[in-house]
């Protein structure tokens, strides 16, 4: 809550236009269509309290459209246009009504796309959600007023509409005096105001990332603006367990609950992780609803609150698309049993810090020989069989420590194990996922260390 700043690459990479995290990494890479009746007619709807629009609750993230495969690895990325109509046409028909994007989504790709796909279906039964995207420090997109009103009117053209039902104040957060330079002081929040009032624009919010001081001085503006809604990040680990870079989303969900100012929600999955639950951790929920996936419990998670108006979700393939669909056909709100039961998983996900790696392999090879994806693979694995001795009292903890050293060594040479690394750092500024390597070697190899010293006590 006291993070008062957060650097260029970060702040891009955290609202997507920095580098890109597939949906095959956060779901899986199974891109098979999936069998099976996906419900048409019984999707659930909230009611925006100012326009009276009904927001289908599963909302359509644009930032991460299909693309095409590329032939040279350094080449652009292609929209693959088809699998965005083919998306677009299911998602309507399944009753999805609200597509989110943004000029900066997809390298620049994502509106037109969007409105391609969006134009042969009559204009009332979609509501579409764009950004103010202007970013100080940003050559592609600066905050200057010209620039700022070209990227609102090029909005309209690329998405084809004449109206937007939904715009935004792309990721407030960084700083009060980056919010003033991008939206007060160039006029841009009195000009937004002004189109509201003119019609073009139907709901007009903000997105936020960051600082809350930032949050809690755009709320006060409220009086001024009367924001018809904000964008917040909400999920059932964030809710009280916010990491150091984000602020809990019971505050800003209660803040906005003060001004009743209804949210979109953004990053249920929390980048993917709370699709992946390590399968002793998961145990519990498969008991309560054998058939939900770790995706759909936190997708009805966040569609529980009530002054939720809808989840977005970036479904590039259709079988994600068909899966969130089934979870809101109608959504079943957690109980306060589930909840506490996710409660535990939060807890379970504390204590075991999973490594966030996704094997992509671009901190090879490491000059000393380390096997780093090898290592990180092998340790996550332990943690999802419940291989994680931690108490020596625990009745399992002789054969999981068994299985977590002689796993360790049948999956990497010795020559290649953590012990190696001498914290030289070639690695750091290669990974996408800001893995601080080093630091997790030097983890793993006293975990293990221990594990080794604590055999002649058995
Ligand atoms: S810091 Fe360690 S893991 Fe990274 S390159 Fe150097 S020796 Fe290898
Ligand atoms: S670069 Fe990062 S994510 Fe990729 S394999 Fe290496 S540690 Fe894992």
């Amino acid at each position: 809550m006291n993070r008062k700043h957060i650097n260029r690459r970060d702040f891009l990479k955290t609202i997507g236009v920095g580098s890109v995290i597939t949906t095959a990494a956060i779901y899986g890479c199974n891109t098979k269509e999936s069998n099976g009746d996906v419900p048409i007619g019984k999707m659930t709807y909230r009611t925006n309290r100012n326009s009276g629009d009904k927001v289908s609750i599963l909302g359509y993230g644009c930032m991460r459209l299909p693309t095409k495969p590329k032939i040279h690895e350094d080449d652009d990325d292609v929209i693959d246009q088809d699998m965005v109509n083919k998306l677009t046409d299911y998602a309507i028909t399944h009753g999805v009504n609200y597509f989110d994007t943004s000029p900066r989504y997809c390298q620049g790709k994502s509106e037109e796309a969007v409105g391609i796909a969006l134009k042969k279906h009559p204009r009332n039964k979609f509501l579409v959600a764009t950004k103010l995207s202007n970013f100080i420090d940003d050559d592609e997109a600066p905050a200057t007023r010209e620039a700022s009103m070209e990227m609102y009117h090029d909005s309209f053209k690329k998405l084809q509409v004449d109206h937007l039902d939904y715009y935004l104040l792309h990721a407030i957060g960084r700083s009060i005096e980056d919010y003033q330079k991008r939206f007060i002081n160039n006029g841009m929040l009195d000009f937004l105001i002004e189109e509201r009032k003119g019609g073009r624009i139907r709901n007009l919010g903000f997105s936020f990332h960051g600082n809350p001081q930032v949050f809690d001085y755009a709320l006060s503006m409220h009086n001024k603006v009367h924001w018809d809604f904000v964008q917040i990040q909400l999920n059932y680990f964030d809710w009280e367990h916010a990491s150091k870079d984000d602020v809990n989303a019971n505050y800003l969900y209660g803040q906005l609950k003060k001004y009743n100012i209804q949210s979109v929600i953004m990053e249920p999955l929390r980048g993917g992780r709370l699709a992946k639950i390590e399968f002793h951790l998961f145990e519990k929920l498969k008991q309560m609803r054998p058939d939900d996936s770790a995706a759909a419990w936190a997708f009805r998670y966040a569609g529980s609150y009530p002054d939720v108006l809808t989840v977005l979700s970036g479904m590039t393939y259709m079988e994600n698309l068909q899966e969130n669909i089934k979870t809101y056909s109608p959504l079943h709100p957690v109980t306060d049993k589930e909840k506490s039961a996710l409660n535990d998983i939060v807890d379970g996900i504390s204590k075991f810090p999973y490594i966030s790696c996704t094997g992509c392999k671009y901190c090879m090879p490491c000059p000393y020989g380390l096997d780093i994806p090898g290592i990180f693979a092998q340790y996550n694995k332990c943690l999802d069989e419940g291989n994680y001795p931690t108490n020596i009292q625990d009745k399992e903890y002789r054969k999981a420590r068994r299985a977590f050293l002689l796993g360790l060594d049948r999956a990497v040479p010795r020559q290649r194990q953590p012990q190696n690394c001498v914290n030289c750092g070639a690695c750091l500024p290669k990974c996408p996922q800001h893995i601080e390597i080093p630091t997790e070697m030097e983890k793993i190899d006293q975990f293990t260390n221990k594990l080794k010293l604590q055999s002649t006590e058995l």
